[in-house]
């Protein structure tokens, strides 16, 4: 439930809103808003007496959200959400970044030249998973920590943030002080201990869809996080697994303009775990740009027919390059621009942990 508040409503009105809230047993979060505050009540079951609330002075309107996410819809929040991962590169403004890099990391030199090539060809963010989920265990399952010291160092040389998974709590913890944002995988989208984990690090998050999630299990498991304080989440498209075997997964680009429309959370794609074939990751990219995606995340590598994982799916470094001229053209035809990466920090402490935040977006996307 909302609380709105009429437009010079004062300071005072709002505390005894929350107060009323407190005393009724509910937890009072006040937002205040370009045009007026609003109160949304945390824990409300539908047995709260909105009457006594709407006969308080400065109260407006009351709104009862419908859905079953609360703190991720439109209803509780109309403007996007913007969502940094570092200084110059955030999601769900007029701006698109390019994440790309590899499946895993490998080994230093792998790493740090696919962050070469990424930064290059004008992509924004570097990806690539130190703890990797494979179905199964006999698979290579990623270099751990050493992984991580890895990124860090490719960071340092390129200055590109850094975006890899965590798959447990301790995990989560070491992605957060040394990565930029920490990514939920599709196969723990449901994990809700790790998802009340990455809520309470505060640290941005990409989280994926399940294979078999529906938009609303996965904007509920983004409630998770946000319930636990942090709003700082991109949410992304990877596909869903389907009954036709002619790709990896169908990648859902329907679920772009739905959760722009159910949430104010950004929202990405994956083309290449949504397709699973090298040859489907261009046009799959550029389409999700056209629907309206917040950004991309590709899986690029600089000898993909080497990789240790995901290799079919990875792109030549000359189909990276290509692709993101062609997204650049995709963006600018809908009023849009790919992000710029960051400068270069070399020189600078590779460990340093970047300030997150959100604001409101400029431009509408929806
Ligand atoms: C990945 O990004 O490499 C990955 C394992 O993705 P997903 O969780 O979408 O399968
Ligand atoms: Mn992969």
């Amino acid at each position: 439930m909302l609380v709105v508040m009429e437009h010079g409503a004062s300071a005072a009105d709002v505390d005894r809103v929350c107060a009323v809230v407190k005393e009724l047993g509910y937890e009072a979060r006040p937002m205040p808003g370009a045009q007026r505050t609003a109160v949304g009540i945390v824990g409300n079951d539908g047995r709260i007496d909105a009457s006594r609330l709407a006969a308080l002075p400065g109260v407006v309107q009351i709104i009862h959200v419908t859905q079953p996410y609360k703190q991720v819809s439109r209803e509780w929040r109309a403007e996007d959400t913007i969502v940094t991962i570092a200084p110059g590169v955030s999601f769900g403004g007029n701006e698109v970044p390019i994440i790309a890099g590899p499946c895993s990391v490998e080994s230093e030199e792998q790493i740090v030249e696919s962050a070469r090539i990424v930064k290059e060809a004008g992509g924004t963010a570097l990806r690539g998973g130190a703890f990797k989920p494979r179905s199964s265990p006999y698979a290579f399952q990623g270099l751990g920590k050493r992984g991580l010291e890895l990124l860090a160092l490719a960071r340092r040389e390129t200055g590109l943030p850094i975006v890899t998974e965590a798959m447990d709590d301790e995990g989560a913890h070491l992605v957060a002080e040394m990565g930029d944002c920490i990514q939920i995988g599709a196969r723990n989208m449901q994990n809700y201990s790790l998802l009340k984990t990455v809520g309470r690090l505060g640290k941005p998050v990409l989280l994926k869809r399940g294979m078999a999630a529906t938009i609303s299990d996965l904007l509920l498991s983004a409630e998770y996080i946000l319930s636990e304080g942090n709003p700082n989440i991109i949410l992304c498209e990877r596909g869903v697994r389907s009954f036709d075997p002619a790709a990896r997964n169908l990648l859902d680009l329907t679920a772009i303009p739905i959760v722009h429309r159910l949430s104010h959370l950004p929202i990405i794609a994956d083309p290449s775990h949504g397709t699973g074939l090298r040859d489907k990751v261009t046009p799959m990219a550029r389409a999700a740009l056209a629907a309206g995606a917040d950004g991309v995340i590709i899986e690029m590598h600089p000898n993909p027919d080497r990789a240790l994982s995901d290799g079919a799916q990875s792109l030549y470094p000359d189909q990276f390059r290509a692709l993101v001229e062609e997204l650049r053209a995709v963006a600018v035809a809908i009023g849009r621009r790919v992000t710029a990466a960051p400068a270069s920090e070399e020189g600078k402490e590779p460990d340093r942990i970047l300030s997150s935040g959100t604001a409101h977006r400029v431009v509408g996307k929806h």
